[in-house]
């Protein structure tokens, strides 16, 4: 009797464990089809995502890319993976710099870049990047591609029938100028005052319109590379007082304020570093719309010397700094009567660029700004 209770016992024992397993068996087949369907899900999502997406690896070498990215540039799954990334690149500068950033840990937002189809055809594209790594590892990168090619046109039609319109502005400008100069003439011969002061006014308004025009047509000709620098040696304190000069004479509401180290002498295009200086000091009175100081001046830098105008004025938000130096870009800010077309600094960061130099912000939203740039000096 005793017997027959012990292998009872053992029985239920066993039935009991076996069951627990089932259960437990069951339990993990679910889970592992969830865990199946997830992956399908998750790979759906990334093949057939409608932005194009890739992989490269640490060589450079493209080992992924989604259904999106080969529409996009029309090359098949055989023409593009397995291939070195900057295959497809149309500069290579651009691409040895976004894998340079990539390596050294940088995460690249909205990185603009030109990229070559299979037609022959050009897509001018956003890239947002990053680095997947494992243990420290370079994994592969992780990259999103957004086509702007239409934008790009866009803008481009824009500035095409900006500077076709500012030319054709040009010529009937500067022949009333001239005109405007040969009646002034005449006036101070027949000592007509009230006539000459009247004509005096529209040479100046005339001029404005040329200096206008003027700023329309040098980005087409910076782009085409039409704008050669006339390098100097002169002495920059010369320079910065005869600016400063001028900005006086712009307004009554501003002390301007002049900082100078030791006299110092570069070599540059005077003219275009003139044109930056009354830019920036044009703006620094144009955006300190309640007064205060405005300061100009340098300071020596290193090997180099540094130029700077700041100003108590209204600031510009953080989030405007990324594009303020684009063309036509204005921040939207409260003070709507001040006109402007936003080239200005558009054209003080090219004149930069030719010189080997770039300009700088510090600002900050209703305290002010300093804007400044190096160059390299002689003494
Ligand atoms: P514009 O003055 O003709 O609009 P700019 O290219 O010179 O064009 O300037 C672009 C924008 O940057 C301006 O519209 C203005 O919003 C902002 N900005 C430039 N300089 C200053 C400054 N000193 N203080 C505040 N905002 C400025």
């Amino acid at each position: 009797m005793h017997w027959i209770c012990v292998t009872r016992r053992i029985i239920d024992f066993i039935m009991d464990d076996t069951r627990n397993l089932e259960e437990k068996l069951a339990y993990y087949q679910k889970e592992n089809e969830e865990l199946k369907l997830r992956v399908e899900e998750l790979s759906d999502f990334f093949e057939n995502a409608s932005m194009p997406l890739h992989w490269v690896d640490a060589q450079g070498i493209i080992i992924w890319a989604n259904q999106a990215e080969l529409d996009a540039l029309g090359y098949s799954k055989q023409e593009y993976i397995g291939f070195p990334i900057g295959n497809f690149h149309a500069d290579q500068h651009v691409i040895e710099d976004i894998l340079n950033r990539l390596v050294n840990n940088e995460t690249l937002y909205d990185y603009t870049a030109r990229l070559k189809c299979k037609d022959g055809s050009i897509k001018h594209v956003l890239i947002n990047s990053n680095v997947m790594r494992k243990d420290g590892k370079f994994m592969h990168t992780r990259c999103f591609t957004r086509d702007i090619t239409g934008k790009v046109q866009e803008e481009q039609r824009k500035n095409d029938f900006v500077t076709m319109v500012s030319h054709e502005l040009k010529t009937p400008l500067t022949v009333i100028n001239s005109y405007v100069q040969i009646l002034i003439n005449k006036a101070k011969k027949d000592a007509d005052n009230s006539s000459g002061q009247l004509l005096t006014r529209i040479e100046a308004q005339t001029k404005k319109m040329i200096a206008m025009v003027q700023d329309f047509l040098t980005p087409a000709r910076i782009e085409g590379g039409k704008i050669e620098l006339r390098k100097e040696a002169f002495v920059l304190d010369t320079l910065i007082n005869e600016t400063a000069q001028y900005a006086k004479l712009l307004t009554s509401k501003h002390s301007i304020n002049l900082i100078a180290d030791e006299s110092i002498s570069v070599e540059a295009d005077r003219d275009k570093i003139g044109q930056i200086l009354i830019n920036l000091l044009t703006n620094a009175i144009k955006y300190s719309p309640k007064g205060g100081a405005i300061t100009i001046g340098y300071e020596k830098h290193d090997e180099k010397v540094r130029v700077f105008v700041s100003d108590q004025g209204i600031g510009i938000d953080k989030s405007h700094h990324k594009r303020l130096f684009e063309r036509f870009f204005r921040v939207n800010n409260e003070l709507k009567e001040v006109s402007g077309f936003g080239i200005g600094l558009y054209l003080v960061s090219e004149i930069l660029r030719l010189h080997g130099s770039r300009i700088n912000l510090q600002s900050e939203a209703n305290v002010g700004s300093t804007f400044y740039f190096d160059l390299e000096t002689l003494n």
